[in-house]
């Protein structure tokens, strides 16, 4: 096979709206995600795209600055990829395992084309056609235009969970919390799952409670249909100490997000369920060799959502479709956004489940309109922090939390 080489960096931001603003334990989503389309050109003509987060900031500047580590480099050189990239000891002052994960999308998204072959096979194989999502519900402020869109009561709540089992057909059902109140969350919690009796429920308050509230909270939802109960607390030993006491699994995306971690928790338990994020890992690959690690210790995975835009969805779409242990329904944010940068607009949801991509690479492509359109828009709005909360000013967040939302307010900051 001839080699294919990187000769071209670019990097864009894009601001697509979402229907609402979503509040979570350490701020809040301002009623839109800022996500940076990455695309590599090789010297042979092929396009391969890529996508990262960055907590509501554009990083199109530091993808920029790793340029010079990346021209020339072949495309299918991805464990030299990872050690130019991110070796562990450089990483102590530059830690670009985020920034990696995009580049390696789009080395994969290219090898997929040049084989003509899609990415899930580059990876083992698909085992399932469609990867099925929990509905994954915010409370959310209402949007600042519409008046619409407000999730804060327990109604509220139900409401806005019916209308998402309607449209998509989700069966699971994730409440993200440590926004209010643990009280009220755990009145809305029981009310979610008294409202889908046949469905699976998950909460997920970002590690906002004490240990003791964590206990107190899972030994009150302990009768539910629960999937796991992610990161009620910080810390590996926060987590000990919940499962010791709690009967439901624990899961993270927080204190399991890399080998080291992994190999603590598998000496010393403390998390039953990992949360595999495709920009957290520093790609899909680490993914894949992370899920083979929970099934040879018995440890249960699942696919996390840090925000994404449809080639990060693509991304986690050919992980979920190659992992043997995913037992659970993976999370998206993706049903909360109006819009999307691929051509034929957002994927739809089927009976719960988005289809895997079939076509060469990723199987994603950049949509120029869209792309343009939300680039303008991310010039016109700018960045947002997405460690603080609009509706809230001087508020930050502690852990464990202590300051909660009032949720007899109803807050309706203008974002636009
Ligand atoms: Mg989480």
């Amino acid at each position: 096979m001839s080699k294919t080489t990187i000769a071209r960096l670019k990097a864009t931001p894009v601001t697509v709206p979402l229907e609402a603003p979503l509040l979570h334990s350490n701020g809040a989503h301002w009623g839109r995600f800022v996500r940076t389309i990455v695309e590599i050109e090789t010297a042979d003509g092929y396009l391969g795209l890529g996508e990262m987060g960055g907590g509501g900031e554009a990083v199109d500047r530091t993808f920029a600055g790793l340029e010079p580590y990346l021209v020339g480099h072949e495309v299918a050189q991805l464990e030299a990829l990872r050690f130019k990239i991110c070796n562990p000891t450089a990483a102590l002052y530059n830690n670009r395992t985020q920034l990696h994960a995009a580049i390696e999308f789009a080395c994969l998204d290219v090898l997929g084309q040049k084989l003509g072959v899609p990415v899930h096979d580059l990876l083992g194989g698909k085992l399932r056609d469609a990867v099925p999502f929990a509905s994954y519900l915010f409370f959310r402020y209402a949007d600042s235009d519409s008046g619409k869109g407000e999730v804060r009561t327990a109604e509220q709540l139900v409401a806005n969970a019916r209308d998402l089992k309607q449209r998509c057909g989700f069966t699971t059902h994730k409440l993200k919390g440590g926004y209010y109140p643990p009280e009220h969350e755990l009145a809305c919690y029981r009310a979610l799952a008294a409202a889908f009796p046949g469905d699976g429920v998950r909460y997920d308050p970002n590690s906002v409670l004490s240990p003791e509230q964590a206990i107190r909270f899972g030994m009150a939802i302990a009768d539910l249909n629960n999937d796991y109960f992610e990161d009620p607390t910080w810390g590996l030993t926060g987590m000990q100490r919940v499962r010791e006491r709690v009967p439901i699994p624990t899961a993270t995306n927080t204190v399991v997000i890399n080998f080291e971690q992994l190999s603590q928790n598998v000496l010393n338990r403390a998390v039953d369920v990992i949360l595999l994020d495709t920009t957290f890992w520093g790609g899909i690959r680490p993914c894949v060799k992370a899920a083979g690690v929970c099934e040879t210790f018995s440890l249960g995975v699942a696919v996390h959502s840090s925000g994404e835009l449809g080639i990060q969805l693509a991304t986690m779409l050919h992980l979920g479709a190659v992992l043997p242990n995913l037992t659970f329904a993976a999370d998206a944010h993706y049903h909360h956004l109006v819009d999307d940068v691929i051509v034929g607009g957002p994927m739809p949801y089927k009976n719960g489940a988005i289809a895997v991509p079939t076509a060469p690479g990723l199987g994603v492509k950049l949509d120029r309109d869209r792309l343009a359109k939300y680039n303008e828009l991310f010039k016109q709005l700018g960045g947002y922090p997405y460690d603080r909360d609009p509706g809230r000013p001087g508020w930050f967040a502690t852990i464990p939390n202590a300051r909660w939302g009032d949720p007899t307010k109803r807050i309706v900051p203008k974002l636009r």
